[in-house]
């Protein structure tokens, strides 16, 4: 096991990956920049060390800052969280190539997964369904592009080859617009992502946006850890997530799940994982791979109990994951919600000082959060200031504790969208369970103020 891991990252995550390191007993050092100084992670650290101003182009992503801070504190491993560098195959290269581990998986696999086209591709070999779609990216000639819309089906989707974020896609219903639509995003993904490349997809009408947890080791070993449903969204943005996917058979999930595994142990992957889907009618398609932890990956520890942190760092030291699909077993339902400071009707940001805080408690109530009374949420980061995460023996009860935990929390000072959350845990639709990725923003149309 490592002695000493760098945390390249901030927020609750970083405080996630601080407690995962001191319950493994390895020391950790945090790096932070000059508008995170008074953060919780940042004093309880073993070691912090101030790498940059708060623009996260000259602190949280700039490798050299992170690489020299790595040699001066004689960390022998790196841990990117999510965002950030967490999927840029550069700076896991980097990384490697000064004599670190990168706690994650190889540069190659980062890579791959990286381009959509070429994820795809990937999953096409390793027999995992896809959504129906061109194959590679599009040609030049119109002529082929209408081809290949006409065998698809409209309504299609033009989607970046190097799209993140929920950004670089364009929905086509008719013949009449798709050249010009295809034209244009490949300019925007030029400009936004620096790849011009596109492919086409059917796009699905109204899907539930569902994703598999999957851990590997370098031993040829690979399970999933159960399923996701994230279909809560607003502008592709999770706002909340819940174990397991309420009204899916269990044998479907079964089958992708072992898929999943199966495509791991293929590609020799290592690490954590999240293959994320869309499901719709009984079928799973598979729109992309992430290759680092996400948001949501209390929700699938609180079924499983099983600390994908902690493993994330005993594979990268090398070791072999200490159990197999057989020993896995889920229990109870889980639901988080992710806590924003910002306005929960208009989503404008609201930074500032949180005048009061105090955090919910009781059973099966987990809180992962970096804030605290007189904590001032900077301005220049994500919105996200903290995940409540709630577990239950049935969604009924996971979902009877989230209501409590909502009205325990106090957040003073600044907005949250906790009074956005408090109204759909009571929601008829949601609670039924089941709703598809368009239905809050439906929803929220109906609930204007
Ligand atoms: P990103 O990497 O930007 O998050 P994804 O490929 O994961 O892009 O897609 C993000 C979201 O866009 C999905 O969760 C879904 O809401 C929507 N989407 C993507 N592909 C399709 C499709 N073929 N049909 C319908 N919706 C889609």
């Amino acid at each position: 096991m490592f002695k000493k891991i760098l945390i390249a990252n901030r927020g609750e995550i970083a405080l996630r990956i601080q407690r995962a390191c001191r319950e493994l007993g390895v020391k950790s050092v945090v790096v932070y920049s000059e508008a995170d100084r008074d953060a919780k992670y940042v004093k309880l650290a073993d070691e912090a060390v101030c790498i940059g101003p708060a623009a996260s182009a000259q602190s949280y992503l700039s490798m050299p800052a992170i690489i020299a801070t790595a040699e001066v504190t004689d960390a022998e491993a790196i841990h990117p969280g999510y965002g950030f560098l967490s999927e840029n195959a550069d700076f896991a290269e980097r990384v490697e190539r000064s004599g670190f581990t990168f706690i994650g998986p190889t540069p190659e696999s980062i890579r791959m997964m990286g381009d959509k086209v070429s994820a795809k591709q990937a999953m096409i070999r390793a027999g995992v369904p896809c959504v129906p779609g061109s194959e590679g990216a599009l040609p030049e000639d119109p002529k082929e592009i209408i081809k290949i819309a006409r065998s698809i089906g409209y309504p299609v989707i033009i989607k970046a080859a190097g799209g993140g974020g929920g950004r670089g896609m364009r929905v086509v219903h008719t013949e009449a617009a798709l050249v010009n639509a295809v034209q244009m995003t490949r300019t925007e993904a030029g400009a936004a992502f620096g790849n011009p490349q596109v492919y086409m997809e059917k796009f699905l009408e109204n899907p539930r946006h569902i994703e598999i947890q999957v851990l590997a080791d370098e031993h040829k070993s690979a399970v999933w850890l159960g399923e996701r449903d994230c279909s809560m969204q607003r502008r592709h943005q999770k706002i909340l997530e819940e174990a397991p996917a309420p009204g899916i058979p269990r044998r479907i999930i079964e089958k992708i799940g072992d898929r999943c595994a199966a495509a791991c142990r293929r590609m020799n992957y290592r690490g954590a994982g999240t293959f994320e889907f869309l499901y719709e009618n009984g079928e799973f398609y598979f729109i992309e791979m992430n290759t680092r932890v996400q948001v949501e990956h209390p929700v699938t520890e609180l079924v499983t109990g099983i600390d994908i942190v902690q493993m994330q760092i005993k594979v990268a030291a090398g070791e072999k994951l200490p159990f197999t699909q057989r020993n896995i077993t889920m229990r109870g339902h889980a639901i988080e919600c992710r806590i924003n400071a910002e306005d929960p009707f208009k989503f404008t940001p609201s930074p500032g000082r949180i005048t009061m805080w105090h955090a919910p408690g009781g059973p099966g109530v987990r809180v992962d959060s970096h804030v605290y009374t007189n904590y001032v949420v900077p301005p220049h980061y994500d919105s996200m200031i903290g995940k409540i995460i709630v577990h239950g023996d049935t969604r009924e009860q996971a979902l009877a504790r989230m209501r409590i935990a909502l009205s325990e929390t106090v957040v003073e000072g600044i907005l949250t969208n906790i009074p956005l959350h408090r109204e759909l845990m009571v929601d008829a639709k949601f609670v039924e369970g089941g709703t598809n990725i368009h239905y809050l923003e439906g929803w929220m149309s109906q609930h204007k103020r």
